[in-house]
């Protein structure tokens, strides 16, 4: 087959290893095995499920979405605080960054990432032929704007930025988001805010004053509803108008786009379940901080990246994996010696913890 020159030297996304292959290759069932590498929320929203079925007997499914969202945009508007102009719902966060993508990379074009960083930002400029450039960050995980701003040329198209950042968990300093922003006036700005709700932080404002700014969200974190596929991008009002040309017809669903609408309506208690999270993010580190040999990072996000200071960390990541524990193992290249755990629920989190310490004094 003639296929794209791309396939030289392009990495896939490292698509996540299912639970029953997991469940085959270690010989566990896979009720037994807890996901902590998907920095997905532990919490199932019943009651939303619960409400969504009661409205899903009238669900005009025979017939398309409405090709504007307006309900979910006008939740998406209070919920956000932002007009409803800016807001472009999408089939998850990742679609948003392939929409921004396809608005502004043509092939050759550069896009410039804070790394280590979010991978998907990687796949989707170069799928769309651009090529990235890496600014490696300072040594606390702060982006190194100085870097980034020199690194700009005729060549670059975007700047993506990701706060909190995954998978190192920090967030971007206010004062470096607007240095970027007024140097690289003509340049689009990207703000990941997958993880906004654990931090608090957000960079929405800017939008009415920044035109080069545009902001990603997603419902699979905070909400829990990463199986349901509902993001949005929030822009300024010229990049929301350059974005709805590019934007695919009919990405979201009927049925996700009832469940989102509901989640939106109760955000409080999405917000109830982000405090418990909170709290035992902080319990986790400080539990973390005192097992020998590891080094864990603050985090304003659902996980935590810590460092194993002597030994095999790949080695170690197995033998979790084999007790049935799923962490996440980073690209060797940016982070050798780094692991990332989701935070989950208390027992999980415990579970995690105390088969670490046992691993780790036993075992290695
Ligand atoms: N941005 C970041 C930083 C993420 O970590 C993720 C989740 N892996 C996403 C975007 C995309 O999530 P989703 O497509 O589920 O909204």
């Amino acid at each position: 087959m003639r296929v794209r020159e791309l396939f030289n030297y392009f990495k896939p996304y490292g698509f996540e290893i299912p639970n029953w292959k997991i469940a085959e290759e270690y010989g566990l069932d896979p009720r037994e095995i807890i996901r902590m590498d998907l920095n997905t929320s532990p919490y199932l929203p019943q009651k939303w499920l619960k409400n969504l079925e009661s409205k899903i007997p009238t669900l005009k499914i025979n017939q398309y979405p409405d090709a504007t969202y307006r309900d979910l945009v006008e939740e998406i508007s209070s919920y956000a605080r932002v007009k409803a102009e800016k807001i472009i719902p999408t089939n998850g966060g990742d679609e948003a960054i392939d929409i921004i993508v396809k608005a502004f990379i043509d092939s050759g074009c550069e896009a410039i990432l804070s790394s280590p960083t979010y991978d998907y930002f990687r796949v989707s400029v170069e799928l769309q032929g651009g090529r990235i450039i890496n600014i490696q960050r300072r040594e606390n995980f702060a982006d190194n704007v100085e870097a980034i701003l020199s690194a700009i040329n005729d060549r670059t198209r975007v700047i993506f930025l990701c706060s909190p950042n995954n998978p190192t968990g920090n967030s971007i300093q206010y004062n470096d988001v607007l240095n970027i922003l007024d140097k690289a006036l003509d340049i689009a700005v990207v703000i990941d805010e997958a993880y906004y709700e654990y931090c608090g932080k957000t960079f929405i404002e800017l939008t009415e004053t920044y035109d080069n700014l545009i902001i990603v969200r997603t419902l699979s974190k905070a909400f829990g509803l990463a199986g349901a596929r509902v993001g949005y991008i929030v822009a300024s009002r010229e990049a929301a108008k350059l974005l709805n040309k590019v934007r695919p017809p009919n990405s979201l669903n009927l049925i996700a786009i009832e469940l989102a609408k509901i989640a939106l309506r109760d955000y409080e208690t999405a917000l109830k379940n982000v405090r418990k999270t909170i709290k035992e993010r902080e319990r986790v580190r400080e539990l973390l901080s005192t097992i020998p040999k590891i080094k864990a990072y603050p985090s304003e996000a659902n996980f935590i990246l810590f460092q194993l200071l002597e030994g095999d960390t790949k080695l170690l990541h197995r033998k979790l994996m084999e007790k049935g524990i799923v962490i996440r193992y980073l690209d060797p290249s940016w982070l050798q010696s780094y692991l990332r755990v989701t935070i989950s629920l208390p027992e999980h989190n415990n579970r995690f913890l105390k088969t670490l310490e046992r691993i780790l004094k036993e075992e290695m």
